[in-house]
């Protein structure tokens, strides 16, 4: 089952079309990603279906909800990351999910959800006490306060280092084990490799190709390609994580 489908989207920033009329689903429980260079327009689109910027035209539904007549009740069954400016500097990371949990209407318990971002023990600490990496487990604990269906994570590992983006990985293929859906926006083609079901990739505001990364792998070589430099068996990742051992490193 689709649990989001958008229809000829376009959207306009005055007469700069950046989204170009795409159309694509995301079924139910899986992971999709949208991928394209700087400027492609992928953030324009998780933030239209996210109710957070208007459209231009086109058609959105989530959960089998119109984005037109139902924005509201969207608001209510997805996750959406908060900018870092919204947490409040005087307040703890308790604080900040009781806040929050008010805000949503929400009853939650601070410190399973924390437990869950393994941040427990950072219960105490400010917002900006923490290391990239757990700023953005943080920014995904915030995403989860009203136990959406869908959430989506606009870049989520950019920055972080490969322990921290590893540990981030695991998050969120735990979050679609529990049978959440999640739309994700990143410029590692390795990170969409080893969590997307299907990617969408697009350039200049329109999906030029939709597809598992299995396929468009296959597809690629199908057609003669070949990569110029021979690799080895292993990267200079593999020796990053090799001498520096594959645990977080942000105390
Ligand atoms: P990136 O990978 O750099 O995050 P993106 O694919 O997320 O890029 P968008 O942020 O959606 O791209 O931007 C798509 C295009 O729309 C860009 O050319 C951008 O300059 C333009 N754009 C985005 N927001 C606005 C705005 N508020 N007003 C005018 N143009 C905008």
């Amino acid at each position: 089952m689709s649990i989001i489908k958008v229809e000829n989207l376009v959207k306009q920033y005055g007469t700069f079309t950046a989204v170009k009329g795409i159309s694509f689903e995301v079924q139910q429980g899986t992971i999709f990603g949208l991928l394209g260079p700087n400027g492609a327009g992928k953030t324009t689109t998780l933030e239209i279906i996210e109710t957070l910027r208007p459209k231009t035209s086109g058609k959105v539904w989530v959960d089998g909800m119109d984005l037109d007549t139902h924005p509201q009740q969207i608001k209510q069954i997805i996750g959406v990351q908060l900018q870092a400016s919204g947490f409040y500097p005087n307040l703890n990371l308790k604080e900040l999910i009781e806040l929050f949990a008010g805000l949503y209407n929400e009853t939650v318990d601070p410190m399973e959800l924390l437990r869950s971002v393994n941040l427990e023990d950072k219960a105490r600490s400010k917002f900006k006490q923490l290391s990239g990496g757990q700023k953005q487990r943080f920014s995904i604990a915030t995403t989860l306060i009203n136990k959406p269906k869908v959430i989506f994570l606009d870049e989520p590992t950019t920055g972080l280092d490969p322990q921290a983006r590893r540990n981030l990985w695991d998050l969120i293929r735990q979050l679609k084990q529990n049978g959440t859906t999640i739309v994700i926006t990143t410029h590692y083609m390795d990170e969409a490799e080893e969590l997307c079901d299907r990617v969408a990739i697009v350039d200049s505001g329109t999906i030029i190709r939709e597809d598992t990364p299995d396929h468009l792998i296959d597809q690629l070589l199908d057609s003669g390609f070949q990569r110029t430099k021979k690799t080895k068996e292993a990267n200079l990742e593999d020796v990053f994580l090799n001498l520096t051992g594959k645990e977080l490193r942000e105390g």
